[in-house]
Formats: structure tokens, C-alpha cells, sequence
């Protein structure tokens, strides 16, 4: 029988591992910006899977995309070649100017991959002291929940219980260059910085920042990774955020929208003489490079290709700021907005992120806090102009009533 949204909450109340706190929402259907729940609710969906929905639910493109793979192949392993794989790495390299794609599946693989590339071309390529090799993060970062990867975030409830962690290791804070420049030595394999940080509130650095970080490492003689996972493939008005100082790291790292919301899809993208460090047996993974997942990733390098989803990022992104710009000091203690990405302080005196959160699920609005009483707000680029103002109207609304 149909069971209701309490009873399927209930549920997985008493079945899952509680690392989520998720909104009291049960979804079983969606198409572009709209999601509906159990019992037929609609709701606009202002969160996108945390950017993987970047072309919205079920993008036909994609959709059919899936099908087709989904009635040939699906899987080979990398043990044999499959025929999906080049066009893939083609497209890359097509969209990003670099050479070569290590192919994975979440982002904290992207992640972990892309240190350990870094490591050993330390030690191969600049002569690190073996086992000496360090690479430096920013303050406030986010890049998965791996071991390695909370051991070198400064957020302690991703840290608390989780230790030992991997050495090798050194934060700075972030948009501070000095900062970076006194922490780069002889050890160093890489800087690994997101262009905006994302879980972090949306926090957008000065311009000439990430100028400053592509000079700083080229200088030094260290690898720059980018992480893109989030900031990536259209959500700022580039297909790169890094495309905003006109900028190239040497190790950059996708995930989330790669897969089209679809299969999860993650690549290390990088020069050929950093990637070419990884040999046979060195590195791997069964569902890496997949055919299933390299036809939908190569259906999304088809929907960017054509700029469509860049140009909606940034029109749209102009109403967006248009429309938190009116609410600063109307419930809004500030906002920060590149693309239709925004971060939202919320004045903590009418509401916590998360009370904010459930406000604009009962109004019909899915949005998720980050931190304390900030929310980010990261619609599908398809969302059209009506709905996003709808969105912002409701928010407006929301605020104006406590
Ligand atoms: N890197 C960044 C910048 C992210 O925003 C995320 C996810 O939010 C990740 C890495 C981790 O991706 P995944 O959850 O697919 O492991």
C-alpha cells in the first residue's frame, strides 16, 4: 500500500544512520525546477541537489541520454575499454583547455584523487623529500567527508570522533594571499582551493584572488587544484567559476552537476604532465569512467557547450541580486550572489537557518541552511524568470511576517 510521508519519514527514522537532519519532505517526483511530495504538493526547488541539479529534474536531453546507455551498456570496469569513455574525455578537455581526465564518482573521490596525484608528482616531478609532501587548504573549505578530506577541514562537527587523520595538511585562511604565499615552502605539492566556497555561505573572494593563486603557485612551482565540484558548469554565468579571472589551475576537480543530477559522475581534469604521474595499478576505481555515466556526462558537456544554461546563470543571477539587494535589512543581514548562487544571512532574531528552512517548505519553497542562519539558494538554471521571482517573493514574504 501507499505509505504517507509521516509514516515514510518515520521510517527512515528508525532505518537510516542519522548524518542527515533532512526538511520534513517526502519526495517522489519532480520535473525541472519542481519537485512533489507523497501527497502531491508542489514545491519550488531552490537547493538543486546541492548543484547537481544544475540542469533541473529529469532534463530531457539527459533523460534520454540515460535510456539510450541504459539499453546498450552500463558497465565494463576499466579491466576493458568501453565506447563511451573518449567522447567523454574529449569533451573535457574540449570544455576546460586541459589535457587529460581521470574519471571518478563523488566529489571526495575527486578529491582524494587529486591529492594523491599531487603527492606524487612531488615527490617525481618537484623533488619533495619523500613522504614530506604538503598541500595547503583554505580556512572554511569543504571538499567531501572522506577521512583525509575532514582532516583537513576546520568545521568540528565533520571533524568530532572522526581521527586519526592524515598528515600533511596546512589551512590558511581563505581570499588572503600573503597567507598563502608564507605557507608555500619546499614541501608543498599543492594549494587546493575552491573559487567559491560553497558550504561555506557562498563566500565569493577578491577579485584577483584566484589571479593571485594561479601566480603564486605558478611562481612557486606547485600545483594549483581547483575544486569546481560545486562552483562549476554553469551556476556562476561560467562554465568554470575560475573563468571569471580568466584563469586555469593544473589539477580541476567536477562532480555533482557532471552527472546531470542522474548517475554520480567526477573527474580529475588535468595537464598531461601532472595526471601523467598515475600509472597502471597506481590508481582506480570499479564504477569510474563507466559507460552509463560517461554518455550522461558527455550529454551535459553537450547542454554547456551551447552556453545556454551560462547565459540563464547570469541573467537571471542579476534578478536574483536584484531581489536580495531589496531584502538587506528586511530580515536579510547580507547576501552574497555570483550566478544564480547566492548565500543569505538571515538576521538570526527572526530564525535559525533551519526554522527558515521549514517557514519556506510550508509556503512552498525548498531551500537548506548552511551554516547557523544562513541559507543558500542554488535553483536549477532552467528555473524561468516567473518562478525565480516567485521564490524571491516568497522568501520576501517569510521574513516580513515574524
Ligand atoms: N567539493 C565541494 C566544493 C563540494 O561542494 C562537495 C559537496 O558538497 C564536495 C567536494 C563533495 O562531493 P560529494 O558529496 O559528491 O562527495
Amino acid at each position: 500500500a501507499h505509505r504517507s510521508s509521516t509514516e515514510l519519514i518515520r521510517a527512515e527514522e528508525t532505518t537510516l544512520a542519522h548524518n542527515y537532519h533532512p526538511l520534513p519532505v517526502v519526495v517522489a517526483r519532480a520535473e525541472g525546477a519542481w519537485v512533489e511530495d507523497v501527497e502531491g504538493r508542489r514545491y519550488l526547488d531552490m537547493l538543486a541537489g546541492y548543484s547537481a541539479l544544475n540542469f533541473g529534474h529529469r532534463h530531457p536531453a539527459l533523460i534520454e541520454a540515460a535510456h539510450r546507455q541504459l539499453d546498450r551498456l552500463t558497465l565494463t570496469s576499466r579491466a576493458f575499454h568501453n565506447d563511451r569513455l573518449a567522447d567523454f574525455a574529449e569533451g573535457l578537455a574540449e570544455l576546460t583547455g586541459l589535457d587529460l581526465t581521470l574519471p571518478m564518482n563523488t566529489g571526495a573521490e575527486a578529491v582524494e584523487s587529486a591529492v594523491k596525484v599531487a603527492r606524487r608528482w612531488a615527490y617525481r616531478v618537484r623533488g619533495v623529500a619523500p613522504d614530506r609532501a604538503t598541500v595547503v587548504v583554505a580556512a572554511g573549505n569543504f571538499h567531501g567527508r572522506t577521512t583525509t578530506v575532514v582532516g583537513f577541514s576546520d568545521d568540528p562537527d565533520a571533524r568530532d570522533g572522526f581521527g586519526p587523520f592524515t598528515p600533511g595538511f596546512r589551512t590558511v585562511p581563505y581570499n588572503d594571499l600573503p597567507a598563502l604565499a608564507a605557507a608555500i615552502d619546499e614541501t608543498t605539492a599543492a594549494v587546493l582551493i575552491e573559487p567559491i566556497q560553497g558550504e561555506a555561505g557562498v563566500i565569493i573572494p577578491d577579485d584577483g584572488y584566484l589571479a593571485g593563486v594561479r601566480e603564486l603557485t605558478s611562481r612557486a612551482g606547485v600545483l594549483w587544484i581547483a575544486d569546481e565540484i560545486q562552483s562549476g558548469l554553469g551556476r556562476t554565468g561560467r562554465t568554470l567559476a575560475v573563468e571569471h579571472e580568466g584563469v586555469l589551475p593544473d589539477l580541476l576537480l567536477l562532480g555533482k552537476a557532471l552527472g546531470g543530477g542522474i548517475v554520480p559522475v567526477s573527474a580529475v581534469v588535468g595537464r598531461r604532465d601532472v595526471l601523467g604521474v598515475l600509472t597502471p595499478g597506481s590508481h582506480g576505481s570499479t564504477f569510474g569512467g563507466n559507460p552509463l555515466a560517461a554518455a550522461v556526462g558527455s550529454a551535459v558537456l553537450d547542454l554547456l557547450r551551447t552556453g545556454t544554461y551560462q547565459r540563464r546563470a547570469t541573467e537571471l543571477g542579476r534578478i536574483l541580486d536584484a531581489g536580495l539587494s531589496a531584502l538587506v535589512g528586511e530580515g536579510v543581514l547580507a547576501y552574497r550572489c555570483r550566478g544564480l548562487w547566492a548565500g543569505v544571512d538571515i538576521d538570526p532574531t527572526i530564525g535559525t537557518g533551519r526554522e527558515i528552512g521549514e517557514r519556506l517548505l510550508r509556503e512552498g519553497v525548498l531551500v537548506k541552511d548552511t551554516h547557523g542562519s544562513t541559507i543558500r539558494l542554488a535553483p536549477p538554471l532552467t528555473i524561468t524568470e516567473d518562478e525565480l521571482t516567485t521564490a524571491i517573493e516568497t522568501l520576501a514574504k517569510t521574513l516580513a511576517r515574524e
